[in-house]
Parts: C-alpha cells; sequence; structure tokens
C-alpha cells in the first residue's frame, strides 16, 4: 500500500520502516529539515537496535523515502499516519498541537480518500478532533473529499522497537468505518500471520487502551519502589520478596524491578494526562496520584543515600555515574533519573563524571559545557578520580563489572547500585560498601 507518516520520530521511522520492510510504499515526513537531510544520508538520528541496516536497506531499495514536502506526501497516500510528539502541557494534559497541525496540513491538501491513523498516544476524544479539523480545511476550500480517521495506538518500547514493530504482542484498532478497518487489515496483515493480534474496538477505548496500559507499567513500577521502601525500613530484601511474589503467575516476574524510578518519553507524561483526562470529567485518580508521588520521590533516592554515606558532605567531591539513558538500549534521556541525580548531586557542590554507552551525545546536548560534568568514553575512564561509583541504567556491560578494579579506582570504596543488578555480596567481598534499593542494610 502506498504510506504517508507524519513524524520520523522513535514511533514513525520506527513504523515506517517496518511497513516498508514488507513491500509497501512508505514516505516519511517531518518539520525538522535538518533530521530528513541526515536520514536521507543514512544516519539515524537516534539509537535503536536493528534500525540502522532497516532503514539503510528498504532507503535504497526505493520502498522508504523522506521528506519535508508534506503535500507531495498527503498526495502519495492511501493511509497517512500521525506519529508526532504529543509532550505535557504546563498543565500536565497532552499537547496535541502538532497533531492537529498534521490534521489542518491534512485537510489543506487531500485530493482523495485516504484513512487517516492516529499512531500518537492522545487523550480520548483527539480522534473527533482530528476529523474536526481535516473537515474545517476541506471545507475552507469547497473540497468534498471522504476521509477515515482511526485510533491505532502504538505499544513499540523504546531499545526493542524493531523486533516489537515486527512481532507485535497486539495491534489495537479503534474505527468506526468498515472501509478503514479493511485498509488496516491488509496494511497489518504481514503482522498478523501466525494467530490473531489485532484487537478491534470503537475509537475511545482504543483511545484510552494505551493509557491504561501505560499507566498500569508505571503503577507496578511504583507499587514495587513503594514495597522496596518498606523492605530497607523493616530490614528485609525486596529482591527475594520480588522473587517471591513473581512466582505467583497472577502477579509474574515482568515490571516488578525496583530501582530509580521510571522515567522515558512516556510514563511520565501519560500518567499525567491520564490524572488530568480523569480530572476534566470530575473523577479524583487517587491511585495515577501516588504512583507519580511514589515515583518523584524514587527518582530523588539515589542522591539520598549518597548524600547520607557522605554525611551530607558532598561539596568537592566527584560521583562517577553509569547510565544516563532512562532505560538500556536507548539514547533517550526524556524525564531520566539520571537527570535528577545529576542535578541534586551539583546543587550540592558535586562533580559527576559518567559513562552512558549510547546517551553521551544527548548528555552533552541537554547539558552543554559545564565544569561539573565530564562524559567518558569508557566505563572505567569515569571511576578516575572519584569518590564513589553510582549505578543509574542496567546497561548489560555494567552487570559483571571488575570489582577489585572499581575498589581500587574510587576514593571511597563505595557503590550505589540504584538497579540492584549487583550481588551485594560480591560487592562487599571485594572491599566495597553496597548500597541497593530496597535491600535491608541500605539503611
Ligand atoms: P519524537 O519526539 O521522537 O518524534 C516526533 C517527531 O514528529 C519529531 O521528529 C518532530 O520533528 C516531528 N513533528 C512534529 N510536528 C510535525 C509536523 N507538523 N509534521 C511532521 N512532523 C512533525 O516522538 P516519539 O517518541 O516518536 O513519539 C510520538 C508519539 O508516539 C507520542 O505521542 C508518544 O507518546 C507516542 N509513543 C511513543 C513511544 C516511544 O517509546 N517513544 C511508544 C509508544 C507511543
Amino acid at each position: 500500500m502506498r504510506v504517508t507518516i507524519f513524524g520520523t520520530g522513535y514511533v514513525g521511522l520506527v513504523t515506517g520502516t517496518c511497513l516498508a520492510e514488507v513491500g509497501n510504499d512508505v514516505v516519511c515526513v517531518d518539520v525538522d529539515a535538518n533530521k530528513i537531510a541526515r536520514l536521507e544520508r543514512g544516519e539515524i538520528p537516534i539509537y535503536e537496535p536493528g534500525l540502522e541496516p532497516l532503514v539503510r536497506a528498504n532507503h535504497a531499495s526505493g520502498h522508504l523515502r523522506f521528506t519535508t514536502d508534506a503535500a507531495s506526501a498527503i498526495a502519495h497516500a492511501q493511509v497517512i499516519f500521525i506519529a508526532v510528539g504529543t509532550p505535557p502541557d504546563e498543565d500536565g494534559s497532552a499537547d496535541l498541537s502538532h497533531v492537529l497541525t498534521v490534521a489542518r496540513t491534512i485537510g489543506a491538501n487531500l485530493a482523495r480518500h485516504a484513512v487517516v491513523v492516529n499512531k500518537s498516544t492522545v487523550p480520548v476524544g483527539t480522534a473527533d478532533a482530528v476529523r474536526a479539523a481535516i473537515a474545517a480545511e476541506l471545507a475552507a476550500r469547497g473540497a468534498n473529499v471522504e476521509f477515515d480517521v482511526v485510533s491505532n495506538p502504538e505499544f513499540l518500547k523504546e531499545g526493542d522497537a524493531v523486533q516489537d514493530c515486527l512481532r507485535p504482542d497486539r495491534i489495537v484498532i479503534g474505527a468506526d468505518s468498515a472501509r478503514a478497518i479493511d485498509a488496516l487489515r491488509t496494511l497489518y496483515a504481514p503482522f498478523n500471520r501466525n494467530h490473531e493480534r489485532i484487537v478491534l474496538m470503537d475509537v475511545r477505548s482504543a483511545e484510552l487502551t494505551k493509557y491504561a496500559a501505560n499507566a498500569m507499567l508505571a503503577t507496578k513500577i511504583s507499587f514495587m519502589n513503594e514495597i522496596a521502601n518498606i523492605a530497607e525500613q523493616v530490614g528485609a530484601d525486596v529482591e527475594q520478596v520480588r522473587k517471591g511474589i513473581g512466582s505467583d503467575p497472577r502477579i509474574g516476574y515482568h515490571f516488578i524491578y525496583p530501582g530509580a524510578g521510571y522515567g522515558g518519553s512516556c510514563f511520565p507524561k501519560d500518567v499525567k494526562a491520564l490524572e488530568h483526562t480523569a480530572r476534566a470529567h470530575a473523577y479524583e485518580p487517587r491511585l495515577l496520584s501516588a504512583v507519580e508521588a511514589v515515583n518523584a520521590a524514587q527518582k530523588r533516592k539515589l542522591f539520598a543515600l549518597v548524600e547520607r554515606h557522605f554525611g551530607g558532605a558532598l561539596r568537592g567531591r566527584t560521583i562517577a555515574v553509569w547510565g544516563l539513558a532512562f532505560k538500556p538500549n536507548t539514547d533517550d534521556m526524556r524525564e531520566a533519573p539520571s537527570r535528577t541525580l545529576l542535578e541534586q548531586l551539583w546543587a550540592a557542590g558535586a562533580k559527576v563524571r559518567a559513562y552512558d554507552p549510547e546517551a553521551a551525545g544527548e548528555a552533552a546536548r541537554i547539558f552543554g559545557e559545564r565544569a561539573d560534568l565530564v562524559l567518558c568514553d569508557q566505563q572505567y575512564a569515569a571511576l578516575e578520580g572519584a569518590d564513589a561509583l553510582v549505578i543509574v541504567t542496567e546497561w548489560k556491560a555494567f552487570r559483571s563489572p571488575d570489582f577489585e578494579r572499581i575498589r581500587a579506582s574510587l576514593g571511597h570504596a563505595v557503590v550505589f547500585d540504584g538497579r540492584n543488578i549487583f550481588d551485594p555480596k560480591a560487592v562487599e567481598g571485594a572491599g566495597l560498601a553496597y548500597y541497593g534499593i530496597g535491600r535491608g542494610r541500605s539503611i
């Protein structure tokens, strides 16, 4: 099919590439001319495992094209995806300005029927707003063109995005038109071969499904962080508790890892946006508020441990940080717990030497040149001249380090394990003090 995708970020670029990979003719549009120029040259603006070879191969075969020319991209399409950002507004609601700009652009250019598919995460009722924006533009130029608007929320995970897109565990489609459902069934047929993955529903339910999924996952994380904090107070080890409860299939092992709090471009903003939606409909979402409050406190947890260890005297100290991305296998630092830690360390007068396998460029972009930050290109280089090591992101490369080398490098033999990736006995056996999250003896 002929597909156009507005927005070449994590969602748009991966979706466009995977649709091209199965033979569709895909045009990706972005307002960021620099991004489009880089993609044209075969440079991938984000780090996403497996994406680069797929983009290059499909670009070379002509199945995947990049442009800033929205009009020609709309003329090309049978199906038009909206995959632009929906960042939080000041009041926590989702900012729909990019989505509605695209809708107006579609209305201003549409010359024949197309199915408009909203893939951005948007509040309930947005499909109606998109439909109205397109219709208003069509009416303004006296054009009589039919179109459908469908909700098709995206569930890919950064770091696994290509695999999630090629082998989705579900494809949620919210639609009220048989013509649109047919088009999406055809488009998704290559990803829906072994068993039925398409979950058809009405548009509003599809819009809410995305928020419900992210709010549920955020709730699991905050729940476990709360248990970790209780474990710390009562002298229990949350890692043993985690295994003890995960073995119950009603609970399961997934997403019950305590840590330094959730971050990223989705959970924080989506929990806030769902809270906002609830309040706009006169419902007080008490659980969601608690999920957020626990997370905000958890993001400050590592600093609290470091500060307590050094008796509040952090001025002039240097702290080594392993991991800046909000999770492994991505370079994304949006709302990352590392940012909270760094800001707190700097405010307390400490310097930071940081290493991340992929996010150094992003960190340099966010923080710029500053005397109290050294971005290292090797993980052990971050330890040079440092007083302590803090693990913030659980990259695989950090899991079995040379603890003797860490002890020999650090001024003070102490490790703060913000993701509980180490066996405390192994760390202590090397002569290092160990602090984890909710592991009893951290107090
Ligand atoms: P992103 O910020 O990485 O990319 C958005 C892109 O849209 C940018 O390149 C921007 O330049 C472009 N854009 C903005 N206005 C435009 C316009 N008028 N025309 C064309 N392009 C325009 O965002 P993302 O992470 O890909 O997320 C996109 C949406 O998908 C959001 O609603 C997000 O909540 C949702 N989502 C994200 C993920 C994720 O893991 N990142 C997962 C599921 C859903």
